[in-house]
């Protein structure tokens, strides 16, 4: 849950550290209508101006959604509210492109800065074309993660922004969407952004907490964890009344809850370089353990599959040369060391007692 007992003199002087260290970019998921985003960034405002600054004030006006039916976003009209927002309350303004036709638009109404969501990075056409709309622009750009696990398809659409002269390039980590993830909305994978970040260190980078939780309980530990890993600052979603917006309900926080969520962070990073590099192998390491673990409980429940095939056609339960090609393959692929084929040894004789095991077999 997060920690809203607080005091007021620690809440201003934690933020007052963060306004000078951080990058904090926060507003609603979408533009709903001009009410809203007036009645969000007055609220914001209000919270904001008395705590720490604003980089930029986010808003998406065309929508990603996998479904059609869904809000899609006010589109193009919505850029001349966000002028007035910029104009009322001296905001930055971020918008989310996803076309190049996109991009001639957010030049043309003086939007300050452009996010590209995960589902364009993954496709390198889209990304140049967008990065050629761009072509020696000042506008800042925020380069959020593909939506699947790759580093360098996040790394070359940095590098289509830097090849058309773009000086002011942010990335921002959001998740990934990966097998058998229960606990995120978008899985982590920490050890992608933290690679990054060893990879590119001239470009800061972003934890978009909200994309990553999918909901408001996980933002703090998220937030709390980038900042352990040296990230530059938050993307976040704010929104007047989360419970009526249009998209992301569950995940758009208040301006208020924002600001403690805030102060409960511990900004000093004391991750140093060797820990970030073990924490790379030891999340590899990780993933891997996962996986085999998984495997594991397939396989079993294949054997109980064999089991049942075998007893209805009357077949003998044990059969000795079905287990030598089950081992062949283990030792091919098995580091040539004397302790490895060693444990290799074991572990079969294990997988072999217990898949018969679950045959019912008993000697
Ligand atoms: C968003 O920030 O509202 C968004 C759609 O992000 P992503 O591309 O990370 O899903
Ligand atoms: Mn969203």
């Amino acid at each position: 849950m997060l920690k809203i007992i607080i005091t007021k003199k620690r809440l201003k002087q934690n933020l007052k550290t963060l306004n000078a260290s951080k990058i904090i970019v926060a507003g609603p998921c979408a533009v709903e209508s001009r009410e809203q985003i007036v009645t969000t960034a007055q609220a914001i405002s209000d919270i904001y101006k008395a705590n720490f600054e604003l980089k930029f004030f986010r808003a998406g006006i065309w929508k990603a959604r996998t479904n059609p039916d869904d809000f899609q976003g006010i589109g193009v009209e919505a850029l001349a509210w966000l002028q007035e927002i910029k104009k009322q309350f001296g905001f930055s303004i971020c918008v989310e492109v996803a076309s190049a036709a996109h991009a001639h638009l957010c030049l043309e109404y003086g939007i300050d800065a452009v996010w590209i969501g995960a589902r364009t990075t993954v496709n390198p056409f889209l990304v140049q074309s967008i990065a050629d709309a761009l072509y020696n622009s000042s506008i800042t750009v925020l380069v959020k993660n593909p939506i699947n696990p790759d580093i360098n398809l996040w790394i070359g659409a940095i590098k289509r922004f830097q090849n058309v002269g773009l000086k002011n390039i942010i990335a921002v980590h959001r998740g990934f969407s990966v097998e058998n993830e229960y606990v995120y909305r978008n899985a982590p994978c920490w050890e992608i952004p933290v690679e990054l970040q060893m990879k590119l260190n001239n470009i800061p980078i972003l934890c978009d907490i909200s994309h990553i939780a999918g909901n408001i309980s996980l933002q703090q530990p998220v937030a709390q964890t980038a900042i352990n890993y040296g990230f530059d600052g938050l993307m976040v979603e704010v929104h007047h009344a989360p419970e009526q917006a249009l998209s992301d309900r569950k995940q758009q926080l208040l301006p208020s809850q924002l600001a403690h969520l805030l102060d409960s962070l511990i900004l000093t990073s004391t991750n140093t370089l060797a820990d970030n590099a073990l924490f790379i192998q030891r999340n590899l390491i990780r993933n891997l353990d996962i996986q085999i673990s998984k495997l594991l409980s397939r396989r079993m429940k294949i054997v109980e599959e064999i089991a049942s095939i075998k007893r209805k056609h009357g077949l003998p339960l044990l059969q000795p040369e079905q287990w030598e090609k089950v081992t062949e393959i283990y030792k091919e692929d098995a580091i040539k060391d004397d302790n490895y084929q060693q444990f290799v040894e074991a572990f079969l004789v294990l997988l072999h007692r217990s898949s018969l095991e679950r045959q019912g077999f008993s000697d």
